[in-house]
């Protein structure tokens, strides 16, 4: 007979988050992440990871909650209610749900209750971790084996009484390993291992292992908060209590460690270690958040401006009829794309609502967007980033005089376009508001705290209102919260902005696009770590 709970259609999907780069997920687990109804995560999978799931209820089950953490069993029967509310559960664990994770006594419970269940593996740390440190985790020169061990750092909570008492080595008190067996091993990882290093390192001595022999302890590894310490056995304890490593990190130990010298890519990125905030509007791409987080950067986005549709929609539907013959369509923004394709959508009418005219953009961006967005090409793009080069763009070639043109924008536009092209002689400009910005009350908690601490390396500004913004929000004293971090900006008008705060931007870029910005803050990182050291 098949049971109640099996005829619902509830089921929780045990999803390895991977060790904490987002990119690290699998694509089964994104797929399932999208299809959620409620996602239950923990510490170390990556928060980042959520924004594939907007539509689903998030809960937070890890350590540092506001809230008290919930047991083990609180979160089995937690997964269990869900479920049978027919609904379809993701249980994110982080790297793998059954290395050291407890998925395996979570899916028991499923079992037991008759619920459900699929696993999903991850990329566990033991495999990541090392990697992004620059050490292979086998070498054909080195190890033909590599185990994973837990350091027990937590023995209380990793296992509880009752499956302790059933465990191999029941009885054994904190541990059930054999340190002689291990002191044969050639290459081995230790996760939850940073309190118990000193016993871990000592204990393998004690049994033998080469004092000489090399490790390393890596925290938060794949993440921009990556940090790694590298020494023997013998001094490896002293030299992460030194750099207050915590957890969560995990120790390797083996002579492949000495390959980090050759293969230590991640660290060696041009802005790892930077910590970035980038201030956008909400719906803009993250364009050069990725970018950033490309290049190594920790990357944190404080949304300044919310974009909101025009509230005077028979203007926007007038002007988008097909039937107003426009010899220009001239597209300031990515942002002004997106909402032409928009309305255009509402209104039921497609890009032949521009039928014979020739479209502007302003930067390569812009162009792009209206390459992908609405199907059409573009006719003029110049270099430069600013309403007055594309004004004399189109001016050059005799396009303006006798012209009718449409600016689709938003409510903050500069006047200099509608002005330069009056003055050149056109028809008609038809300046729409298609859009009204607002400005975000208050930066994201994660932005304020790491401006609290001094932490934040960089902002970047990409355009004059949010360098405005930005000051707003962080009230009477900005200038010294800002007054160790170095702001970038896109261009000669966002910089006047800023100046116009008595702020001065350290880089500037020169081509006035995303790419300049990304340039500008490699060529001012660069400089400053070759001039000071780093
Ligand atoms: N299921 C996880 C492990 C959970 S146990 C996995 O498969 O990776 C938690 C331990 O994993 C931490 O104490 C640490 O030793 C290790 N760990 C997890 N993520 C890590 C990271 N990003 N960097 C370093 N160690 C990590």
């Amino acid at each position: 007979m098949i049971s109640e709970a099996l005829t619902r259609s509830g089921v929780v999907y045990l999803v390895g988050a991977g060790p904490g780069d987002p990119g690290l997920i699998t694509v089964r687990g994104a797929k399932l992440l999208a299809r959620a109804d409620v996602v239950v995560y923990d510490y170390l999978s990556n928060p980042a990871l959520l924004s594939y799931c907007p539509q689903a209820d998030s809960i937070y089950v890890g350590k540092k909650a506001a809230h008290h953490t919930l047991t083990q069993d609180e979160i089995n029967t937690l997964l269990i209610e869900k479920a049978r509310d027919g609904r379809c559960v993701v249980r994110l664990k982080g790297g793998d749900p059954f290395v050291f994770g407890r998925g395996g006594e979570e899916c028991e419970a499923l079992a037991a209750a008759g619920v459900r269940f699929e696993v999903v593996p991850g990329i566990t740390a033991a495999l990541a971790v090392p990697a992004y440190a620059g050490i292979p985790v086998t070498h054909r020169d080195f190890n033909s084996s590599f185990t994973l061990i837990t350091g027990h750092e937590r023995e209380e909570e990793y296992k509880d009484l009752e499956s302790r008492a059933r465990a191999p080595g029941a009885g054994a008190q904190s541990s059930d390993l054999d340190w002689n067996a291990l002191a044969k091993l050639p290459c081995i990882a230790f996760y939850m291992g940073v309190k118990s290093l000193p016993r871990i390192c000592s204990k393998l001595i004690a049994a033998g292992l080469n004092p000489t022999t090399p490790a390393a302890s890596i925290q938060w590894g794949t993440t921009p908060r990556q940090k790694t310490v590298v020494g023997t056995i013998t001094d490896l304890a002293d030299k992460v209590a030194a750099e207050k490593l915590g957890s969560p990190a995990i120790t390797i130990i083996g002579r492949v460690v000495t390959l980090r010298e050759t293969i230590n890519w991640f660290e060696s990125k041009p802005l790892f270690g930077q910590t970035i905030v980038v201030t956008r509007t909400r719906q803009q791409a993250s364009d050069l958040s990725d970018r950033l987080t490309d290049l190594g950067a920790q990357v944190i986005e404080a949304p300044t401006i919310e974009i909101f549709p025009a509230s005077d929609t028979v203007a926007i539907e007038q002007a988008l009829k097909p039937d107003v013959p426009w010899d220009w369509v001239v597209f300031t923004s990515a942002n002004s794309v997106m909402q032409t394709r928009k309305r255009l959508l509402e209104m039921r009418a497609d890009a032949r609502a521009f039928v014979g005219a020739r479209i502007a953009a302003l930067g390569q961006a812009t162009a792009k967007a209206v390459r992908e967005e609405l199907c059409l090409q573009v006719d003029v793009c110049p270099e430069s980033f600013v309403a007055e080069a594309l004004a004399d763009a189109l001016e050059v070639d005799r396009n303006v005089n006798g012209k009718r043109f449409l600016l689709p924008r938003a409510d903050i536009g500069r006047p200099v376009l509608r002005a330069r092209l009056e003055r050149a002689g056109a028809a008609h400009v038809r300046d729409l508001v298609l859009y009204e910005t607002r400005r975000v009350e208050r930066l994201p908690d994660a932005v304020l705290e790491l401006l609290a601490q001094r932490r934040v390396n960089w902002i970047t500004f990409t355009s004059s209102s949010t360098a405005s913004n930005l000051v707003q929000m962080l009230g009477a004293n900005y200038a010294d919260v800002l007054s160790d971090v170095r702001l970038a900006s896109i261009g000669p008008i966002t910089s006047a902005s800023l100046q116009a705060h008595g702020l001065v931007p350290a880089a500037v870029a020169t081509t006035y696009d995303l790419d300049g910005l990304v340039q500008a803050i490699l060529l001012a990182t660069q400089e400053k770590s070759d001039g000071f050291g780093k």
